[in-house]
């Protein structure tokens, strides 16, 4: 590596420590932190987060970037660097254009209107009054449109967004991709079963201390070691990342088959975040590609595996074994038919994999509107309404299990929602792909011998890091572009198997 190069990596390591310490703050107050640590926590943490901020946007680093790059024209003056390397420089160059798009005055009032919206959300939702978020849902939008201008990154507004969370995804490849898996899902929907009653066992007690043996065994049986990842409770479960190597999860105790499969969800994640480079550490090309490739990884898991019948061959044994009184009577296919039922539901976080992504391109449409058009705010709980019982066949009947039941766009989150589908979309892509060049998957996950699954995903994703982008990534292992067709494919034949 030269020296410019190598000066550069060094200065990128020290603010990636800044981001391990901020995440580790974020981690222990969700964890651990006693209830009147958040005096000292709402003061600490963004003081990190505007020293990473000082830091990617200084004039020191500036000068580390221009001696390798061009800042204009994109152009890398020394074009002997190897292809890695000259993925890094412009990764950077992105980074640092997205880091000094947004003027420090539009930050704090983004910052500052989101932490009131979300405190208004919150109000709104307990309420059930959509008028009290209504005015700060009006603000942000607005606040996003001028985001989107900073970031230039798209051909509409809306790309600009989007694109921030998924490089070189556009709403024109989008739409189209999106409307298929639309009319095939509301098809679908259309041919399944009347809902069963949920039997007992789903709604019984479970040791906690035991879930989480089983727990830590499955994380290693996927290949998580011990040494760099931790295990640990909290209401709604994340993944996060201290260090190459230390990634921190999370899990809660609703339901067995849910604590399970989150743990087959966020070990997907942690898996991901270990297996990138560590040669490259805290450069872009020991990163995660981006949001959509980042849910693709949990999802295979937790869909392709944890809602396979084959897994459950081994799994429910072992869950038998531990809870002999409340799994007395079920078999490994009773059990497999009970967590495996598929219906339209209100609220898209307990949604199955058929009709979640209906919900997520309910919200898609609707942002596009909101901020490529001239949306009125006010009439948003009633289009929300309309496509749900237009989709979903279901209307929501209060504005808290409707309009206002996630806290995403109090946030400013804006465009981050496709990122949950092209999750979806893209494991559905690696698990047709695995299957062809991996012998016998099914009987792989049957034995839960993960090793193979797992090299599959190290080397055909994990380390890349951040050297191929979500579409080069696709293309380079299916050997063609985003397609809806496979996750079709794969809901089609778990329709048709539902009894
Ligand atoms: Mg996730």
């Amino acid at each position: 590596m030269n020296t410019s190069l190598a000066d550069l990596a060094r200065y990128q390591q020290k603010t990636w420590h800044l981001k391990g310490i901020s995440a580790l703050l974020g981690w222990d107050a969700k964890t651990y932190m006693p209830t009147a640590g958040i005096a000292g926590r709402s003061q600490q943490l963004p003081l990190i987060e505007g020293l990473i901020h000082e830091r990617i946007t200084s004039a020191d680093y500036r000068k580390l970037l221009e001696k390798l790059i061009n800042l204009e024209s994109g152009e890398i003056r020394d074009t002997s660097l190897s292809e890695r390397e000259q993925r890094l420089l412009k990764e950077s160059l992105r980074d640092y254009r997205l880091a000094m798009a947004l003027p420090n005055e539009f930050v704090l009032e983004m910052a500052e209107t989101a932490s009131k919206a979300e405190h208004a959300w919150s109000e709104a939702r307990e309420k059930n009054d959509y008028s009290i978020f209504r005015p700060y849902l009006e603000k942000i939008i607005g606040l996003c449109k001028k985001k989107a201008g900073y970031l230039a990154l798209g051909a509409t507004p809306y790309d600009s967004l989007l694109n921030a969370y998924e490089p070189g995804a556009n709403t024109v490849d989008l739409n189209r991709v999106f409307d298929e898996l639309k009319t095939e899902t509301i098809q679908l929907i259309s041919k399944l079963p009347e809902a069963k009653p949920v039997p007992a066992f789903l709604k019984a007690k479970y040791n906690e201390q035991k879930q989480l043996d089983i727990a830590h065994d499955l994380m290693k049986e996927m290949g998580a070691p011990e040494e760099n990842i931790r295990l640990d409770l909290t209401a709604h479960p994340f993944c996060t990342t201290i260090h190459c190597r230390d990634v921190r999860i999370t899990t809660r105790f609703d339901g067995i088959a849910d604590c399970q499969l989150t743990i087959l969800h966020e070990t997907g994640h942690a898996l991901y975040e270990l297996g990138l480079p560590e040669e490259w550490y805290g450069t872009p090309l020991c990163e995660a590609v981006s949001m959509g490739i980042h849910e693709s990884e949990s999802r295979f898991w937790e869909v392709f595996i944890g809602k396979n019948r084959a897994f459950w061959q081994k799994q429910f044994p072992i869950m038998q074994a531990a809870f002999p009184r409340q799994l007395k009577n079920v078999t490994p296919d009773s059990f497999y038919d009970a967590i495996n039922v598929l219906q339209p539901s209100m609220i898209r976080v307990r949604a199955d994999e058929l009709t979640y992504n209906l919900h997520i391109i309910i919200r898609y449409e609707l942002e596009q509107a909101m901020i490529n058009g001239t949306i009125d705010v006010g009439a948003l709980p009633e289009l929300w309404n309309d496509k749900y019982e237009k989709y979903l066949g279901i209307r929501p009947k209060n504005f808290s299990e409707g309009i206002l039941q996630d806290i995403h766009w109090s946030f400013g989150d804006i465009g981050y929602f496709p990122t949950y589908t092209l999750g979806n979309l893209y494991a559905a892509h690696w698990w047709e792909q695995i299957q062809k060049d991996v012998p016998d998957v099914e009987g792989l996950i049957r034995e839960h011998n993960f090793a193979p699954i797992l090299k599959w995903h190290r080397e055909k994703i994990h380390c890349h890091g951040r050297a191929k982008t979500g579409a080069e990534l696709v293309k380079s292992i299916t050997g063609s572009g985003l397609s809806p067709k496979p996750l079709i494919r794969f809901l089609r034949e778990k329709v048709s198997q539902l009894k």
